[in-house]
Parts: C-alpha cells; structure tokens; sequence
C-alpha cells in the first residue's frame, strides 16, 4: 500500500481545534491498526517557536531529537502514542532559511528563486520526506493559520500541487470550519463555512470532507445544505461538537463517521477499531473518586496552554490513581513569604513549572520552602527543581545569598550555573541542551520506585545546571541526588529523604506522557499528592452520575 496523504485546513476563524480533530483521527486510525504519523506546518516566520514567549504561542513541546515544536505536536504523541521529530513540524521561516541558504550555495544553478517553485517546492518535500522517513499508510498534515490569509498562500498551492504529484487517490483534502449559531435568529448559519470553501477552491482545493465546528447538532437540513453548496456528500459533513474532554473527541469524531469516510475514500485496507484501552481511560478521567487540588505556580499562568503538557500529563497521572486533578493555578509574581500559606495550606501538592528568567522567582522560592518545611508534595520541573536547589542551599545549607547565574551573575555561591559549553553561547534559537539525554537513577529512591530503571530517557531544555563544583554542600546538609547523567555528570534529580515526596528533576517529563503510557512520575507525585489529602481530610469525594462510552 503506497503511502496516503490527508491535508487539513481550517477556515473561518483560528481556535477551531484543527490540532485535536487531526490527532483524534490519527487515533482512530492508529486503533485500525494502520501506521499513522501526524505533521503540523506552521505559517510564520520564526524559524522555530523556540524564541516565542509563551504567551504568544502557548507551550514549546520538545521532540525526542530536540526540535523546539508547535504545542499540537504534543496532541499528536498523546493521542497516538508516537514520536514525532524535526521533520513534524515545519515553519515558514524554516523553509526560507533552507531556500536561501540554498541559494548562497548556488544549488538553483542561476535561477530566479521564488515562491513558485522554490518555496512551494519546499514545503512539497518536506511532507514526502516525513512520508518516506518510515513505513506509514498515511500521514496527516495539519496547515496552520486560516485558509484565505497571505501566509498560507504558498502551503495551499504545495498541497495543491502534492495531490496531483502523488495522484488523487492518494490523498484527501479535510476541510474544518466554523458554522456559528446566532441567537437572535435562533438558526445555525453556513454561509461562512460556504465562503471558506469557496476560497479555498479559489485556489485549486477543493475538500473532500467537511468537518464543521459547532455548539448545537447539525440537522439534516444544516447538513444537506453544506454538502450541497460545498460539493461534498452528505455523508462527508461531519459534525464536531464541544467536548467534555478532548480525549472523547475520537469516540465523537467516530460517531459520526470521519475514519470511515476516510478510509473508503483512500481505499485503505484496515480493520475495525480498537479501542478498548482509550475507552477506558476516558471512562476513568469521567468517573473518578475523588478530587484533590494541585497547585501549579508559574509566572504564564493567565495563560493555561502554556503549560499544555503538564496539565495533560496531570490527567493522565489522576485516571492511573482514579482520581481527578483540580489545578490551581498561581502566578508566582503574586505570591511572597507572607501570603504563602494562605495559597498553599489547602492543597495537596504544589508543582513548581519552567520558565526562564527572574520575574517571579521569589514566588517559587517561597512555594518550594513551604511544601518543603510542611510536608507536601514537591514537583519541579526543570526551573522549579533549580529553585528547589536554591532554596535548599539558602536555607539549608546557609548560603544566604545562594542562586543560578541566570538571576544573579555575580552570585557568592552560584548553585545553578550555565556550562561551560554555554558560556560563549550568542545566539538564542535552538541553542540550549535539548532533546533526550540518558539519565541513570540510584536505586532505593522514590524516584527509583517510580520509574521501576535504573536507565530512563528523558527530554530537556535549558541551559543551565546544578553547580557541579558546589553540590557536595547540598549532599553534606542532606539532599539526596539520585539521578545523573552517565556522559557528563550532570545533576538530573534531586529528592529530600526526610519528606513525603520532595522530587526535582532538571528534564521535562511531562513531554512524553500519553494516554496509554503515563509518565511514571506523574503517577507517583498524583499518587502521594491523593495521600496527603487523605490523610489530611483535603480530599473531596465524587459523587456524579456515571458516564459510560458505547
Ligand atoms: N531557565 C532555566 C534554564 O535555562 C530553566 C529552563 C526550564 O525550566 N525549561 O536552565
């Protein structure tokens, strides 16, 4: 079976949940036991999101091989349970820079470079190179932005061309877009799904299937009607509806057909679905027993995507423990000495999370010294293990004025520090310690515990490290480091013996936990968080109607 190509555009307004619709059919799929991998390119012109603040673009989900990524690449690991690499998501700013540097190397032999050939040319080759790259049935490539915007222009026309470079049959055009309800004329309305269509027909798309964002059911009447007036069958009008959870998007997307439709229009040879596990894990994050409060500090908060991949990897740690995961979300600006307690004394864990830079760290300092002196449960996640450490060696081990480099450069005891390799370091996209690095754990550790090895791999991204000339202080006045890099010996994990569960870790764990694989720490840190509410009367009971998945 060749390889097939699905393209999804999106029409009418950003927001749709492009991402989610192109994972929850990537799950389906994957549940026929097809080989499925999911592409995201992304119309602008940083070269990497690696350089954006969160607030502009939500999470940076990082890749196994260190690529700074768009945040649906994490939907795409979580729902298919993949891995996914550079070559998932391609940026325009990525594909110019290779043009022109093609260019200074005098490949184009005396052409002319332009958009038409070279750049569509491009991009064409990025999505065969990911299609060629392993042996997949089909890959879905998700176009960023809306279609009818300037910077889209040249992705359509690459698409536009692919399917006649591959052969029709080969690939499929989906086609998501809004079909908004007005009150007033209490009518759901498809004149703007019609002019989507019509632009993107304008230049040469025309979409096979029609996946319509909706807040009430399509009719028959809504459904004929754009089927009619945007050229595609009936049965091609697929609606999607809001979800209590995006894990129930596939069972949705199911319900009303789209991997069907999908696979007599490719001509795929698949089987049913399975999806027994999903099921249940659905079923679990639907029905649990209880609920306990999480705080997550951090200085993006107003702003949840940024912490995409925590907050999923939270879920995903609840529905293991059967039980569900309030957040409560803290600017860490906001908090100081004096209003901790009244923000930290009822919850039942406190997550400290990346960041870069000193806005709020005071903040995290103070979190991180009351979960310590009282007993709660400790996550820090990269910066939160870093100010873990910090306010251990200040008021532990007394170096008042202990700090990382990156807060204060000419601190007395600079316990987190840049490497050396970093030192002379310029330039800022793409140039941290990133990806996955081998981190070896010693044994009789909760982190240990957790994980079951002694030998893990784990995503980073960050430039600096624990001080490896001033850790035996730490060590001395009674942290435990329990995890190190074999290469380099690098502080990996930091955990405190004499505490329920005081875990810091300088990777990112929270990048690849998925539905069928939780990420063990998660689990373990949820799991002591639910006892400390237990035995501290915090955790509330739920008493809901169950929700059962046909
Ligand atoms: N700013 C810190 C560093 O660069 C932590 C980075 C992070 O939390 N991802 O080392």
């Amino acid at each position: 079976m060749s390889t097939k190509y699905i393209f999804v555009t999106g029409g009418v307004t950003s927001s749709l949940g492009k991402g989610i619709i192109c994972a929850s059919l990537g799950r389906l799929l994957v549940a026929r036991g097809l080989n499925v991998t999911v592409q995201k390119l992304d119309p602008y012109i940083n070269v990497d999101p690696g350089t954006m603040n969160p607030y502009e673009h939500g999470e940076v989900y990082v890749t196994e091989d260190g690529a700074e990524t768009d945040l649906d690449l994490g939907h795409y690991e979580r729902f298919l349970d993949i891995k996914t690499s550079q070559e998932n998501n391609v940026t325009t700013g990525r594909v110019y820079n290779d043009v022109i540097s093609k260019e200074r190397q005098g490949a184009y032999l005396g052409k002319t470079v332009q958009v038409i050939p070279h750049i569509t040319d491009e991009i064409k080759s990025h999505i065969v190179d990911l299609g060629e790259s392993g042996d997949y049935d089909v890959v879905i490539t998700e176009i960023g932005g809306t279609v009818g915007d300037i910077e889209s222009l040249p992705y359509i026309e690459a698409v536009r061309q692919l399917r006649y470079d591959v052969g029709r049959s080969n690939t499929l055009s989906i086609h998501l877009t809004l079909v908004p309800y007005l009150s007033a004329a209490r009518e759901l309305k498809t004149k703007p799904t019609q002019h989507s269509v019509k632009t993107l027909s304008e230049s040469g798309l025309q979409p096979d299937i029609i996946v319509a964002r909706s807040e009430y059911e399509l009719d028959d009447t809504i459904r004929n009607k754009i089927a009619q007036f945007c050229n595609v069958e009936y049965d091609d009008v697929i609606a999607s509806l809001d979800a209590e959870s995006i894990y129930q998007v596939p069972f949705m997307m199911q319900d009303e057909g789209l991997d069907k439709r999908v696979i007599e229009k490719l001509k795929l040879e698949a089987g049913d679905a399975d999806l027994e596990r999903w099921k249940g894990f659905v079923e679990a994050i639907r029905n649990p027993s209880t609920e306990i409060t999480i705080a997550l500090v951090g200085k993006y908060v107003e702003h949840h995507d940024a912490y995409k991949s925590i907050v999923e990897a939270l879920i995903h740690g609840g529905a293991v423990n059967d039980c569900e995961v309030n957040i409560r979300w803290l600017q860490s600006d906001d908090l100081t000495k004096e209003n901790i307690v009244e923000n930290l004394e009822d919850v039942s864990g406190v997550l400290v999370a990346p960041g870069f830079g000193g806005r709020g760290i005071d903040g995290k300092l103070a979190a991180a010294n009351y979960a310590r002196e009282n007993g709660i449960p400790y996550f820090g996640i990269c910066l939160g293990m870093q100010c873990a450490v910090i306010e251990f060696a200040r008021n532990v081990c007394g170096w008042e004025t202990a700090n990382s480099t990156e807060f204060d450069e000419d601190s007395e005891y600079p316990i987190i520090d840049l490497m050396p390799d970093q030192k002379n370091i310029e330039e800022k996209g793409g140039t941290m310690r990133l990806g996955l690095y081998d981190c070896k754990i010693k044994k009789d550790t909760k982190t240990y515990e957790a994980y079951g090895e002694e030998l893990v791999q784990e995503r980073h991204r960050h430039r600096y490290e624990v001080n490896n000339n001033l850790r035996y202080k730490l060590v001395e006045d009674g942290m435990k480091l329990v995890g190190f890099n074999p290469e380099r010996d690098l502080v990996e994990i930091i955990e405190l013996p004499d505490h329920p569960w005081f875990v810091g870790v300088q990777f990112h764990p929270e990048y690849c936990s998925t539905v069928n694989n939780p990420q063990p720490l998660f689990v373990d840190f949820v799991k002591a968080s639910l006892k400390h509410a237990k035995d501290n009367d915090l955790a509330e009971p739920i008493k809901r109607e169950k929700v059962v998945i046909n």
